[in-house]
């Protein structure tokens, strides 16, 4: 599959390509003509001088004719991703549906008008006036998204945009650019206007950097790592921020969890994605009293993960996003061996594939539970009660989500007051959301300004007030 990076709806020819290998095996999968600087800025100027905005109603159509043609095109999609990504079809059929819930909701969101009235007679100082709130369409903003989820990142990304009226410029990641760009031809099809979306791959000086810093972007919404993120807060400017950083959610199990759901949610929030997700169980903190035989029965479980060919439909866990990380976390394995803990099922690699990995009695400064590990491991730590792992969960820089088993409702509102994070799921994972509650962490997991659809309507279009004198 051969494709261009597109301005304003249309292809790009010339600057060089970039070519996509399968993470499994190493095959091609296809190419992309990327970008150059110039089409940077011919995608802004287009954005920033369209003036057509398509109504409410178009929008929310556009929205929901992309949704039929990806329904009918679910299989293409999830197999797409499977080859750029090495995620497993069980994830990637997933993620197809996720993404039809963002364009559903996103469409359903074009149509909302959240306008207020305000009375201006409720002060001494008022008047017989009124105040009106109407929400208006930014004139530019940018997306820049990782390879983990990369389809449903981007969707996350454009279909509110496309819903608030408001041009894009998308920069996907380099690893997964094929699929981001399939869905760009999608909503083409459906009748997205051209300087709607442009979709942008090329050297990160070129590309990403100019758009980061690009005073004409008047918002910049970034998924990906803290690292980028804070350069990104470091260089953007004046601009509206919205950063979804890196994670490192804890799951705690309390003595009185019923255990084997405590054990299916470490399980799946460990390995789902190959542990590739922000919200993925980063750290397994189980009470003294449970531990030995939580850990005896997330062995067994972990074992019946089949870690393999990602298209194969028996594969639960495909590779990760290349080689480079699977050895990465190989080290991170390493390490925490020789700080005292132990394999107790996995840790192997073959090339891109690491099977999922738990790890005991590992010790809670090592560099695995300390910073995010972005693969399916599943290290427990033992804790002595609700505060120590309160303290414990809290004791990163991170913030994004966590989730806590329990029958114990003072435990779950204790928890829920106490972490210090985005979200607090009880007796689910991390990870749970629908696709339009708001989402989003703190501290180094991002500013706290929440994204899902509706929310990220909110972050690309500003509220203007009139007033009236009646
Ligand atoms: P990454 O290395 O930070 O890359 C993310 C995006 O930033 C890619 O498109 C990348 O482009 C681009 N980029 C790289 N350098 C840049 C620069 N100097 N300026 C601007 N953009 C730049 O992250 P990743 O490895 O793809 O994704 C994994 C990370 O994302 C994890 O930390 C994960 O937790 C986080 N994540 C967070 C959320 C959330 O909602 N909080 C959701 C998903 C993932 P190239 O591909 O060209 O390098």
């Amino acid at each position: 599959m051969n494709l261009c990076s597109l301005v304003a709806g249309q292809p790009v020819t010339g600057a060089g390509s970039l070519a996509v290998r399968n993470p499994y095996n190493g095959a091609p999968v296809g190419s992309v003509a990327v970008a150059s600087r110039a089409d940077v800025q011919a995608a802004v100027a287009a954005a920033r001088g369209f003036r057509d905005t398509p109504s409410r109603h178009t929008r929310s159509r556009i929205l929901g004719t992309a949704a039929e043609a990806l329904e009918q095109a679910r299989e293409d999609f999830a197999r797409l991703i499977t080859q750029e990504a090495g995620l497993a079809l069980r994830e990637t059929r997933y993620e197809v549906g996720r993404t039809l819930d963002v364009l559903r909701f996103a469409a359903l969101e074009a149509l909302r008008d959240d306008g207020q009235v305000f009375a201006c007679d409720v002060s001494p100082l008022g008047k017989a006036r009124k105040i009106f709130t109407t929400r208006e369409p930014l004139r530019c903003v940018a997306a820049i998204t990782p390879f983990n989820h990369p389809l449903n990142q981007v969707a996350h990304k454009v279909a509110p945009a496309i819903a608030a009226g408001t041009p894009l410029l998308l920069k996907p990641s380099e690893k997964t650019p094929l699929v981001a760009l399939k869905f760009a031809g999608l909503l083409s099809a459906a009748g997205l206007p051209g300087p709607m979306l442009s979709v942008l791959l090329g050297p990160t000086a070129e590309v990403a950097e100019t758009l980061v810093t690009h005073p004409d972007i008047e918002a910049l919404a970034f998924t990906g790592s803290v690292a980028v993120g804070k350069r990104i807060a470091a260089t953007a400017g004046y601009k509206r921020l919205v950063l979804e950083l890196g994670g490192n959610d804890p799951l705690i199990v309390l003595d009185d969890a019923e255990l084997e759901l405590a054990v299916t949610l470490a399980a799946e929030g460990s390995y789902r994605n190959s542990g590739q997700r922000c919200t993925a169980v980063k750290r397994i903190l189980v009470q003294d009293g449970i531990a030995p035989e939580f850990t005896r029965r997330l062995v067994q479980r972990t074992r019946e993960y089949v870690c393999g060919d990602p298209m194969d439909e028996a594969t639960r866990v495909g590779t990760v996003i290349d080689e480079a990380s699977a050895l990465q976390l190989e080290q991170v394995v390493q390490e925490a061996v020789a700080a005292g803990a132990k394999v107790l099922t996995g840790g192997r690699r073959h090339g891109a594939l690491l099977e999922p990995t738990v790890m005991g009695d590992v010790p809670r400064d090592c560099r695995m539970v300390v910073s995010e590990s972005f693969g399916p491991l599943a290290p427990i730590l033992t804790v002595r009660d609700l505060d120590d792992a309160i303290a414990l969960a809290n004791g990163t820089p991170y913030g994004l989500s966590s989730g806590v088993v329990t029958t114990n409702l003072s435990h779950a509102l204790k928890a829920v007051r106490a972490l210090r994070c985005g979200t607090v799921n009880i007796n689910e994972v991390p990870g749970f959301r629908v696709e339009n509650s708001p989402f989003g962490g703190i501290q180094d997991s991002g500013l706290g300004i929440k994204e899902g659809v509706i929310e990220a309507v909110k972050a690309y279009s500003y509220v203007k007030t009139f007033s009236l004198p009646w």
